[in-house]
This record gives structure tokens, C-alpha cells and sequence, in this order.
């Protein structure tokens, strides 16, 4: 394999020398196509979607010489490097540079000794920052893309070498809306699948509620696989942000579930299964989102009375901070303290149906306030009479205490008549979209 992408750049190199002084643009634009292409082995983790970019900037590097520069540019003709990485808390100057594989001295200086390039590069972890390098590693380009808090575009950092030395810009730009398909196979677990598929965390918690009703994501069977198109928002073709599920596809011990994101003008979205049937659920299944903190814990029976109806609810055991949901629409009854419940959040939902989330350690809601189906009402506590850190769940009717795992049943209207003719091409279009999205990982698989 590293042979044979060897030889294909020997055969482009020689292909250059050949060609180059009649089409600079294109064949710079092929080798640095040829490079990305061999990314996963040359370049670190460079995500397909970043190809555009950095084959502009060589575009741009290149276009102005002369003929006599070009034919010396030609004889001591090197490559770009082009490498990315991920900030840590822990970063330095020289640390991330060393990381991106740059030896430069004059690069590491600048970056220690400029406060836009830390405040850009170490302000938080978790940056992707890409750098550009000769092929004596010298720096030639740094950018890095992130969302400030609070807004709706992104910002741009970029150091670039010039004949003068490094200069540092900061730019804000708006972010692209773009889709993206993605796929996966169960091995050990969904978060396992997804991280091999670079699916965020957010996709996959959104995965286990839109089937919760069908498929239990913490007992999964190796074997399994999904298939998900979900919103992005992109900075330079690069994905910082993912958005709302738009259709997946689940296919667990042998049954196949698919879900299709639905919003008809004017009115709320929906998941509906691709006959038509609701997927929405009055009640989500859990009050915990099931996330990477909460993934290794099941509810669980009181331990000592072993049932909800002596304990009059489940526990469900996350870390302390784990934001809290409401299972269903409803307004707030009650928010504040009880005795052996601690800080409580009590929610009345249609029907005299109440649920109540108890031990908690922050309420974000008060008395009154409408709530919406996942709404993060607070955090999961050990206030009150608990032992360790969990979340203390009930569901009333009429007052009086039902089983909560009994409840998530009823669910929501299916399509209208009148809307079926635009749901059904939604649906086809779905299906055509996962159909590619399992596609992809066929060929990957390969
Ligand atoms: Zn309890």
C-alpha cells in the first residue's frame, strides 16, 4: 500500500517535470490532490471535506511566478505538507508545532511571542489546526476555524510566512449549512462506531432517542450498523458544528429501523417512520441523554427495595453535573426543595400526568415556565437523602405513583393525507441518501 502510493507520486513527479511549465495550476492542484488523497498515511487525520482548501492556497502560492522563477521553482521543487491536529489543554507553542510535525524555530517563537496567536490557539481545547509545511518542515501556513460563544458565524486564524516574516490575521465569516452521510458498524459499542465514522457525540445521543422506541443503544450486537445524513455547519469546508438528524437507518439483530426528519410549513417537526407512522413519543424514554458520561450506566431499582413501587420511582446513576431532561412538554409545578428529595423539579404534563426528577445539584427552570421535550431542566445531585450522585425519576398520575418505565408508549399522529404526497418525497430522497450512506462505508470496508 505505502509502495504503491510511492510510485504513483514518483509517476506523477516525473509527470510534473514534463508537463509543469504549461499547466502550473492544474499540476500543482493534482499533487496536492495526489498528497491529500494519500492522507491517512502521509498527513495526519485530514478531513475529506478540507481537500478545497489547501489546494486553493497552492494555487495562490504559485500562480504569480515567472517563467524563470517557475523553472527554478521546478529544480528545487518540494511538496507541501499539509497536517492537522487538535489543541489540548495542556498545549504549547512548541508542543502543538511539534505535533503538526513543524521544526521551526522563527515559527515557534512567533506563535509563543504573538498573544492573538495563543488567545487563537490555547484559549480552549479542542481547536483543529491545520498547518502547511516545506518539506524541511518549515512552517509556511497556519489556520485554525472555531464558533465563538454566541454566534451565529466562526472565526478564521491564519499565520503565514512572508518575505518579511509571519504575519497573524483573526476573521469572522459565516458558517456554510451542508449535510453530511455517514455510516457504521457495531463492534463494541455506538459510541465506539461512530467515533471510527468521525460522527460527534451529539449525532449519536440524537440516534438512541430517535429509535429509543426500537432499538436499545447500550445492548447493542456487534454486527449492527447504522446509516445517518445529518445537518452540518462548515467553515472552509471544514464541519464545526452538527445539526439536527435529517433520516437514519438502524439495523439491529437483524430488524431494520429507518426515521425521517419531517416539518411540514409552519408547523413542528417530526420523525416519522417511512410508512407514514410516528416516531414521537409523548415521553422520551430517559431523563438522561444518553452521552458518553452516561452510556455506561442502566436505570436501576432501588438496591435495597429492589422495586419502583416501595421506592416510588428509578434512580438513574450519571456523574454529578449531567444535565437533567424533561421527558415530555409540560410547565413547571414545582422547583426547589424537599426534604429527603433534595433540590426537586416536579412537571405537569397533559392528562394530570406529572414527572418528577429529585437529588439534583442546579435547577435551570422556575415555577411556571413552559418546557419542551428534552428541555435541560438541571443537573443530576446527590442533594437530599442519597447515597452517591443520581437521578431520582417518577411519574404520577392523578397522583398517584405509576411505573415510569411503563410510560413512553403513546405516540404521536401520523402523516395526513394531505401532507403524504410531501412527506413521500422527502422519504425517497431519504432513502436514496442512506442507501449512499451504507455505501460508503462498503467501500471503506473494503
Ligand atoms: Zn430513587
Amino acid at each position: 500500500m505505502i509502495n504503491g502510493i510511492l510510485a504513483a507520486e514518483e509517476l506523477l513527479a516525473s509527470r510534473v517535470a514534463y508537463t509543469f511549465r504549461t499547466y502550473p495550476k492544474q499540476i500543482t492542484a493534482l499533487i496536492a490532490a495526489a498528497l491529500l488523497s494519500a492522507g491517512t498515511l502521509a498527513v495526519a487525520s485530514l478531513g475529506p471535506d478540507a481537500a478545497d482548501l489547501p489546494v486553493q492556497q497552492v494555487l495562490e502560492a504559485t500562480a504569480p511566478l515567472s517563467f524563470a522563477e517557475q523553472s527554478e521553482s521546478l529544480e528545487n521543487f518540494s511538496f507541501t505538507l499539509f497536517r492537522t491536529d487538535i489543541t489540548r489543554s495542556s498545549d504549547t507553542a512548541e508542543a502543538l508545532l511539534k505535533r503538526l510535525g513543524i521544526s521551526d524555530p522563527a515559527a515557534t517563537a512567533f506563535v509563543r511571542g504573538s498573544s492573538e496567536a495563543r488567545n487563537a490557539l490555547f484559549a480552549r481545547a479542542g481547536r483543529t489546526v491545520t498547518a502547511e509545511a516545506t518539506q524541511e518542515n518549515q512552517l509556511k501556513k497556519l489556520s485554525a476555524r472555531w464558533i465563538p460563544d454566541g454566534d451565529g458565524g466562526f472565526k478564521r486564524f491564519v499565520i503565514e510566512r512572508t518575505p518579511v516574516g509571519f504575519v497573524a490575521l483573526t476573521e469572522r465569516d459565516t458558517l456554510t449549512p451542508g449535510t453530511r452521510l455517514a455510516s457504521g458498524v457495531i463492534r463494541t459499542s455506538l459510541f465506539a462506531a461512530t467515533d471510527d465514522s468521525r460522527v460527534p457525540d451529539a449525532v449519536a445521543s440524537q440516534l438512541a432517542d430517535i429509535f429509543a422506541g426500537d432499538v436499545d443503544v447500550r445492548a447493542l450486537r456487534k454486527g449492527d450498523r447504522f446509516a445517518v445524513v445529518y445537518e452540518t455547519f462548515e467553515a472552509d469546508g471544514q464541519a464545526l458544528r452538527s445539526g439536527r438528524v435529517l433520516s437514519a437507518e438502524f439495523e439491529s439483530g437483524g430488524k431494520v429501523h429507518q426515521a425521517v426528519w419531517f416539518q411540514p410549513q409552519g408547523q413542528k417537526g417530526s420523525y416519522y417512520r417511512p410508512n407514514g407512522d410516528s416516531l414521537r413519543k409523548a415521553y422520551l424514554s430517559s431523563p438522561v441523554e444518553f452521552s458518553r458520561v452516561s452510556s455506561g450506566f442502566a436505570m436501576r431499582m432501588h438496591p435495597i427495595l429492589n422495586s419502583w413501587r416501595q421506592h416510588n420511582g428509578i434512580d438513574f446513576a450519571a456523574p454529578t453535573g449531567t444535565a437533567v431532561r424533561s421527558v415530555g412538554d409540560g410547565t413547571v409545578d414545582f422547583a426547589g426543595t424537599q426534604s429527603g428529595y433534595g433540590n426537586i423539579v416536579i412537571i405537569k404534563h397533559r392528562n394530570n400526568q406529572q414527572t418528577a426528577y429529585a437529588h439534583l445539584s442546579r435547577i435551570n427552570v422556575k415555577a411556571g415556565e413552559s418546557i419542551t421535550q428534552g428541555q435541560t431542566i438541571g443537573a443530576v445531585g446527590s442533594t437530599g437523602w442519597a447515597t452517591g450522585p443520581h437521578l431520582h425519576f417518577e411519574f404520577r398520575v392523578n397522583g398517584e405513583y405509576q411505573d415510569p418505565t411503563s410510560i413512553a408508549q403513546e405516540g404521536g399522529a401520523p402523516i395526513t393525507a394531505s401532507l403524504r404526497p410531501a412527506f413521500e418525497r422527502i422519504a425517497v430522497g431519504a432513502r436514496t441518501e442512506l442507501a449512499a450512506a451504507f455505501s460508503v462505508i462498503q467501500a471503506s470496508a473494503d
